[in-house]
């Protein structure tokens, strides 16, 4: 079995990893990445689609942004429709000029893993049987097969950038893991349509047939989702039932309505909300996905997971320099602080904007309330819009 070393062992190829691998390079620290899926699969899966500006602020130092300032759509506010109406909040006026931009989370992988070929730093697609040893020894290893041969990683750190459903995070004992979690009554089925764009922003909307909101990935191409059950099967869904939902929750008085068109692809997502503290064990750091999962309502996931990995590579290459331990220790509370104000954030417009079964007519006027507010309250649009944004990355 070959045994080689590196100073990182990344485990999953995705935002979070690739992310992780290229601001380590920049910083002359050696890494391996290894995913278990194909290089294919992993470009292919269609996911998140709205970049905080710190996102872009990361990608853009990292130069790794071209594309990204080429064909991402940088929008300075969001539309909110309920009752019939549509209302605009002015993000970029409401937060001294901070946006978001949209730009599928596969181009960002993309991207990313173009730039980690240019490296020449070693990236394994297809590996299996792939687990975390000695983590709490100074030595942590990596292990996996690849092409049918065994590996051995000997690494100073092992990130476990996995996903929600990787092997790093329940390597680790549950008596040193304290884990939060809330499972939502709904799901969304996620639509990729050929259809053009008919508003330039956002839509969320709620409807008294449920949640819908209307996105976008190219000026021909539009991303739409509608609250579903959690285990609805998408196949039970017609092209026509689909367009009828979303046209129903969408439109507007003004006469606004999505257009129609054929649809690309389709997926339900479940939605939960989930914390795994803390997110270091020994030299095991948990980043992204692999600690933290939020409903996809306030497109904070991708984003987290960026602030996690930039935070990351911040505290190793203060380490690999000076030897000091306080930079991978505060590694675990900073992230937590963040991750928490994006789980209330997410928790809170997930709520504001989705039909529960179990809702009466009480919390229905109450939620009507909340968006009448929301839109009529410069206050509250500006603490949707900073935490829409999100805070710079610290
Ligand atoms: C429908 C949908 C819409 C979303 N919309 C948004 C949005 O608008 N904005 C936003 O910010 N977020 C959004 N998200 C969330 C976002 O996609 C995730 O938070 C993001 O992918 C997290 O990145 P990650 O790198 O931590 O994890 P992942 O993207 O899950 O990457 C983990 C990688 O590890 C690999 N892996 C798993 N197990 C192993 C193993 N044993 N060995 C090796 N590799 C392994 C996986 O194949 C994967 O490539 C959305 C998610 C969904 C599903």
């Amino acid at each position: 079995m070959p045994v080689t070393r590196t100073q990182v062992g990344i485990v999953g190829a995705g935002p979070a990893g690739l992310m992780l691998g290229h601001l380590l390079h920049l910083r002359g620290i050696d890494s391996v990445i290894v995913e278990n899926r194909s290089r294919e699969h992993v470009i292919d899966r269609v996911r998140a689609g709205v970049l905080e500006q710190g996102t872009v602020d990361l990608m853009t130092a990292a130069g790794v942004a071209q594309r990204l300032h080429r064909e991402g759509m940088r929008h300075g506010g969001i539309g909110i429709a309920f009752g019939g109406n549509r209302h605009r909040i002015a993000l970029a006026e409401l937060t001294a000029g901070r946006a978001i931009t949209i730009y599928g989370q596969n181009e960002v992988v993309k991207d990313l893993i173009d730039a980690r070929l240019e490296t020449g730093r070693p990236v394994y697609f297809e590996v299996d049987r792939v687990g975390v040893h000695d983590l709490t020894t100074a030595q942590p290893k990596l292990r996996f097969h690849h092409g049918g041969d065994a590996h051995e990683v000997t690494c100073d750190v092992v990130a476990g950038c996995d996903g929600f459903h990787g092997i790093c995070r329940t390597a680790i004992p549950a008596t040193h893991l304290r884990v939060y979690e809330r499972d939502y009554p709904f799901g969304w089925l996620g639509v990729l349509a050929s259809a053009p764009p008919t508003s330039d922003e956002l839509v969320y909307s709620l409807h008294d047939r449920g949640f819908a909101l209307f996105s976008m990935r190219s000026p021909s191409i539009t991303r739409l989702y509608l609250q579903c059950a959690p285990d609805e099967n998408a196949e039970d869904w017609s092209d026509d039932r689909i367009w009828a939902e979303l046209t129903a929750r969408l439109s507007t008085s003004d006469g606004w309505a999505p257009a129609v068109g054929p649809i690309l692809q389709k997926g339900v997502t479940g939605m939960r909300s989930f914390v795994a503290e803390p997110m270091r064990y020994g030299r095991l750091f948990l980043a992204g996905d692999a600690a933290h999962i939020v409903p996809p309502t306030g497109a904070k996931g991708l984003n987290l997971a960026m602030a996690d990995v930039y935070r990351l590579a911040e505290a190793i290459a203060e380490h690999s320099t000076s030897v000091r331990e306080d930079a991978l220790d505060a590694y675990s509370d900073r992230g937590l602080r963040r991750t928490w104000r994006a789980q209330r954030f997410s928790w809170w417009m997930t709520s504001m904007l989705h039909r529960s079964e179990s809702d009466n007519a009480f919390d229905r006027r109450r939620q009507l309330a909340e968006l009448d507010y929301l839109v009529g309250s410069r206050a509250a649009m500006t603490s949707l819009a900073e935490n829409y944004v999100g805070v710079p990355f610290d």
